[in-house]
């Protein structure tokens, strides 16, 4: 039986953190069990808005193609492809872009968002605007019939159903509408207990070491009542114990919560309890990156690789939606 499709992609910010690997990349590696998956680099969708300093980003997508291969990501049953490579997605977002109304891209909830929190750099542009026609071409290029989504992003996905349906209706049933795959992600903080990010200097990443791993997380921020060893503190109020929760098992939960409750136990030797089983899970993913890292043509090849296969099914849709405008 024909496997469905799964579409998905990561903008090359740099090296992949825990919270990449919680928020996204588990998920991926499970779909693939499931799905026939296409996984790509979006660095076209990095531009809109670094388009003014470019120069990282082949470091970042090459960083990137070796975090997902180190994660479990396989290219003998998924597509990793980089988007600017398969230049049949800025077609279909040309042709999308014709039939578009203005007012569906102004109402995305995180345009203004966007807009408003980036204030270093001119945002007011044609690529900014247009980028989730970008991403609807990116989907339905593909005849996506999924995208794992969480919650924040269905309103994207809304929007390139809508954009998927108008098409469908001017000139012919050519695309699947996609549906949303919905993916609870576990919430992971960073280690001064803000949302675990590059740009906040608070990630663990999965190129760290064992060592550098337990340094940073000896040092995340804990329960702000427990100044000294003595006084209690309370679990649900500590960004560390978030971790414990996704890592320790339940009996050392229950320990670990009553010691802290009664100040039976310090923060080092409680985080000690969580941190051995980071470093657990992160290690044969630490191994792998550090392999693979040796052997960047390899992976440069099985990017070609994805590049072609991903060229291929572009350019069959391409055909099927010139022949439905009539423009071939
Ligand atoms: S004892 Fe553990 S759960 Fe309690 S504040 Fe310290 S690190 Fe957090």
């Amino acid at each position: 039986m024909t496997k469905q499709r799964v579409l998905s992609g990561m903008q090359p910010s740099g090296l992949l953190h825990l919270g990449n690997l919680m928020g996204a990349l588990d998920n991926w590696r499970k779909l693939q069990d499931q799905y026939e998956c296409y996984y790509f680099i979006a660095d076209w969708h990095a531009l809109t808005t670094n388009y003014a300093d470019t120069s990282n980003i082949r470091a970042h997508s090459r960083e990137m193609v070796i975090d997902w291969l180190a994660a479990g990501l396989d290219p003998e049953r998924s597509v990793l492809f980089q988007q600017s490579l398969v230049p049949e997605h800025a077609v279909l977002h040309v042709l999308l872009s014709m039939s578009t109304p203005l007012p569906w891209l102004e109402r995305v909830p995180t345009y203004k968002e966007k807009m408003d929190q980036i204030q270093d750099r001119e945002m007011n542009t044609y690529g900014f605007l247009g980028y989730p026609v970008l991403q609807a071409a990116d989907i339905l290029i593909y005849k996506a019939h999924f995208v794992p989504v969480g919650i924040d992003q269905l309103p994207h996905l809304e929007l390139t159903r809508e954009i998927c349906r108008r098409f469908n209706q001017l000139y012919g049933e050519v695309f699947p509408e996609p549906q949303p795959l919905m993916t609870e992600y576990p919430k992971l903080p960073g280690t001064d207990g803000r949302k675990m990010s590059k740009s906040y200097n608070n990630a663990v990443f999965l190129s760290d070491s064992a060592q550098e791993v337990d340094a940073k997380l000896s040092r995340m921020m804990t329960d702000p009542r427990r100044v000294r060893r003595t006084d209690p503190g309370d679990p649900n109020d500590c960004p560390a114990f978030n971790l414990h929760r996704i890592y320790c098992t339940p009996d050392e939960i229950e320990y670990v919560s009553q010691g802290c409750r009664s100040a039976g136990i310090g923060c080092l030797d409680c985080k000690k309890i969580m941190i051995k089983h980071v470093i657990a899970d992160l290690e044969p993913i630490h191994a792998r990156r550090a392999a693979l890292a040796q052997r960047p043509d390899e992976v440069a090849a099985t990017l070609e690789r994805g590049n072609q296969e991903a060229r291929a099914v572009a350019a069959t849709t391409m055909s099927e939606v010139r022949a439905a405008m009539g423009l071939e």
